[in-house]
């Protein structure tokens, strides 16, 4: 099946033929106590056969290090569940490997794997799986039963929990008699029951409205200023850093302005172009390369000035191939005006 959708996809790394099985990446063992909490090597699952073969997670690597937040983003369709299963020991993998807490957790048998699960993974889904005839806190109190607490101890976790999440008056209500934001509230308090080593949410948000969703964006924000490890799946972008959505931001109009440049008509070895109009066409050029440098280095200030530098460019060319004066510099800041 060809389908139209980029798939989770990693660096693929093909393994060497002395690449002992287990070994982790080479330099730093994942179980060393400074390596990272949660890591994927050469991350793959596959789904089907033949015709129908579907490369939902294909060759990821990852390293989330203890007390980060690793926000996943893409298209529906992606492999972004799968990945979260994957991490979560939900699912296996075809290929590669899952390490947690210094502990490969991809090959364990079935019932260390689900007692990893319960003490190890908290998992947040987008829409809640709660028990419905369970209240709040017994939906809360029932992975501490499970892992071996004592129903006083459970409760008491419980109770401390909703607290935490803004719901300490709701504690005896059914989910049905809550409102989505509430019960995904009840279910990250859930998640936290068992003290997990990584909190796995996959599109907490996708079913809630905006005040919900402003609600649950913040939980999360409180969980990572306390130092809670988390790997988040999000069609919101809010959940990524402002950062990092600007140096996405800037990368797409890196890539556009490759684009422009490759498509431009101008044949710099004709007889009649003007040496100004040579020395602009390789002046975009460079810039466009160093932006590709600056965007590597995430110098972001650095990609907009090239970016600037290769737009001025840009115009002058278009506005001496149009015949227009190109020597008013206002003219042609105000041209490259949105990319600034
Ligand atoms: P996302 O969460 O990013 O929307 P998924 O991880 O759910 O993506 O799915 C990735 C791809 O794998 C999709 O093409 C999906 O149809 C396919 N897929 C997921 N689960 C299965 C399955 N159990 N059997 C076959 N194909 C699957
Ligand atoms: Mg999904």
């Amino acid at each position: 099946m060809t389908r139209d959708v980029p798939r989770v996809r990693g660096r693929s790394r093909r393994r060497g033929a002395d690449d002992s099985p287990g070994a982790g990446p080479v330099g730093r063992h994942p179980g060393d106590a400074d390596g990272p909490l949660l890591r994927a090597v050469g991350l793959s699952r596959v789904y089907g056969e033949d015709e129908s073969l579907v490369r939902a997670v294909d060759g990821v690597d990852l390293d989330v290090p203890a007390g980060q937040t690793l926000a996943v983003t893409g298209p529906s369709g992606c492999g972004k569940s799968t990945l979260l299963q994957l991490l979560g020991g939900l699912d296996r993998p075809s290929d590669g490997e899952v390490w947690l807490g210094g502990q490969r957790i991809d090959h364990l048998g079935e019932r260390a794997l689900a007692r990893l699960r319960r003490r190890g993974v908290g998992f947040v889904f987008q829409d809640f799986h709660l028990m419905d005839e369970l209240t709040a806190a017994e939906n809360v109190e029932l992975p501490a039963l499970l892992t071996g607490a004592s129903p006083r101890t459970a409760r008491h976790c419980a109770a401390e929990l909703l607290d935490r999440v803004g719901l300490a008056d709701r504690a005896r209500h059914l989910p049905s008699e809550l409102s989505g934001g509430q019960r995904q509230r009840v279910a990250i308090a859930r998640a936290l029951v068992n003290e997990p080593l990584v909190v796995l949410a996959d599109e907490p948000t996708g079913n809630l409205d905006s005040a919900a969703t402003h609600d649950v964006l913040r939980l999360f924000g409180e969980l990572r200023a306390a130092g809670q490890t988390l790997v988040v799946v999000t069609h919101d972008e809010r959940v990524a850093s402002k950062r990092d959505r600007r140096i996405a931001e800037l990368a797409e109009v890196v890539t556009e302005l490759g684009e422009e440049i490759a498509q431009l008509t101008f044949d710099p070895a004709a007889p009649e172009v003007r040496p100004e109009s040579l020395t602009d066409y390789r002046r975009a050029l460079d810039s466009y390369g160093n932006a590709r440098d600056a965007l590597d280095g995430r110098d972001l200030e650095r990609v907009r000035q090239e970016l600037t530098y290769a737009r001025n460019a840009l115009v002058r060319l278009d506005a001496r191939a149009h015949g227009l004066p190109v020597a008013n510099p206002a003219w042609a800041d105000w041209r490259s005006g949105p990319l600034r």
